[in-house]
């Protein structure tokens, strides 16, 4: 009996022509980040063998593979009766806690197999009540599933499936550049497009000497946490923002100063994206949570971007982002009192509504603006993991 792990990927079995680019995808990704012996494409799953490993921290680096729907730990047997009754036995006895219902439930695609589905189902049931006399059977809410798949060229038998988080292999949806404060929500919207297969890098602006390598670490570790999911090396890059949010802050009225700086970040992130090629920004804005986030003033800062602004936390509750920021492991970073910008920067009291026209007034007088972007872009650190 050989131990495997069995792979299902529903929401990328659906791409029709593409569908082998995917699979090849979800593989070499799955490669990458999770390690595995051995690896191979069949019947529409994909298998991995496993050796000598600990299954728990192969499953631990598992479900940082987006793209999987839901595994199971199996074993691999061959069409012998005796084989798939000896596998049921010892899997129900590896899961066996207190539980007191199971059914087994059979998929057949190899039509030659002596038993129908339910039959064999029926068989296995019986053959497991014998050994296990605590347990009853529940076809309808039972709290054990022993699965039973035959194929063509050998059998599965597992317990139950265990969930992960669907989405695509991260890198079949191109790349984007998520704008990385060291708030909650940014990590979480670039969690979410890595997610939908987008490949990411960074970019934080940081206020030096303001903001001290405290900020700048805070934001490497927010890196790393969705470096996790990344097949390839995963870059970061850091702006010290200091001397253009010094210009903006003397020279245009307190109350735009907020949008100014974000329509600056925006075009310096352009010009990175378009070295890096990337074809989209991410940001966390959400709709009202805080003055730069009215629907005029999104539309006057996402005005200086030439390349669309994707804002996938755009109607979410702050709970609800809260939630996820905890269950990926970026909330706890992201309250550290360490600071993005430095707070003499931030507007006392900035406008909940904007034109783009009087924005762009106020810019056109703004003449050393454009070479201040270019000089701090040009300090842009590099960092990779
Ligand atoms: P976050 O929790 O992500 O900081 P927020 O609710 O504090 O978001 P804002 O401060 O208005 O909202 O920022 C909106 C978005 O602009 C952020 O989610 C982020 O994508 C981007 N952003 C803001 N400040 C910075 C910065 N210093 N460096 C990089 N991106 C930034
Ligand atoms: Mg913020």
């Amino acid at each position: 009996m050989e131990r495997v792990v069995i792979v299902r990927y529903a929401e990328i079995g659906l791409k029709g022509k593409n569908r082998g680019y995917f699979e090849g995808k979800l593989i070499k990704n799955i490669r990458k980040i999770a390690k595995p012996p051995e690896i191979y494409k069949r019947y529409g799953r994909i298998i991995i063998k496993l050796k000598d490993e600990d299954f728990s921290e192969f499953e631990n680096r598992l479900k940082y593979v987006f793209g999987i729907q839901n595994y199971s730990f199996a074993y691999a047997i061959s069409h012998d009766i005796d084989e798939i009754k000896n596998a049921a036995k010892d899997l129900m006895g590896k899961y066996l806690n207190n539980q007191r219902t199971f059914k087994v439930e059979t998929k057949r695609s190899y039509k030659q197999f002596p038993m129908k589905s339910q039959e064999l189902s029926a068989y296995i049931g019986g053959y497991l009540l014998e050994q296990y006399p605590q347990l009853k059977v529940d076809v309808h809410n039972p709290e054990i599933i022993v699965g039973i798949e035959i194929k063509e060229k050998e059998a599965f038998v597992f317990v139950g499936k265990k969930k992960l988080y669907g989405g695509f292999p991260v890198g079949v949806s191109g790349k984007a550049l998520l704008l990385l404060s060291g708030g909650i929500d940014s990590p979480v919207a670039g969690w979410y497009l890595m997610k939908r297969g987008v490949n990411i890098e960074t970019i934080s602006f940081l206020s030096p000497p303001f903001t001290t390598e405290k900020s700048v670490k805070k934001i490497l570790d927010l890196a790393k946490i969705l470096a996790k999911y990344s097949p390839d090396a995963f870059r970061t890059w850091i702006v010290p923002f200091t001397e253009v949010q010094q210009y903006i802050k003397q020279n245009v009225p307190d109350r735009y100063s907020l949008i100014i700086q974000r329509r600056s970040m925006m075009r310096i992130a352009n010009k990175l994206a378009e070295k890096i090629k990337a074809k989209a920004l991410i940001t966390g804005e959400n709709v009202g949570q805080v003055a730069s986030q009215t629907l005029t003033n999104l539309h006057s800062i996402e005005d200086a971007s030439n390349i669309p602004i994707l804002r996938p936390l755009i109607g979410f509750e702050k709970t609800e982002i809260v939630d996820k920021a905890k269950e990926i492991g970026t909330f706890e970073i992201s309250i550290l009192p360490y600071i993005d910008s430095c707070v003499a920067f931030a507007p006392k009291n900035p406008a909940t509504s904007s034109f783009v026209d009087e924005i762009k007034n106020i810019e056109s007088s703004l003449i050393e603006l454009k070479n201040l972007e270019d000089k701090v872009y040009e300090k842009i650190e590099k960092f990779v993991f």
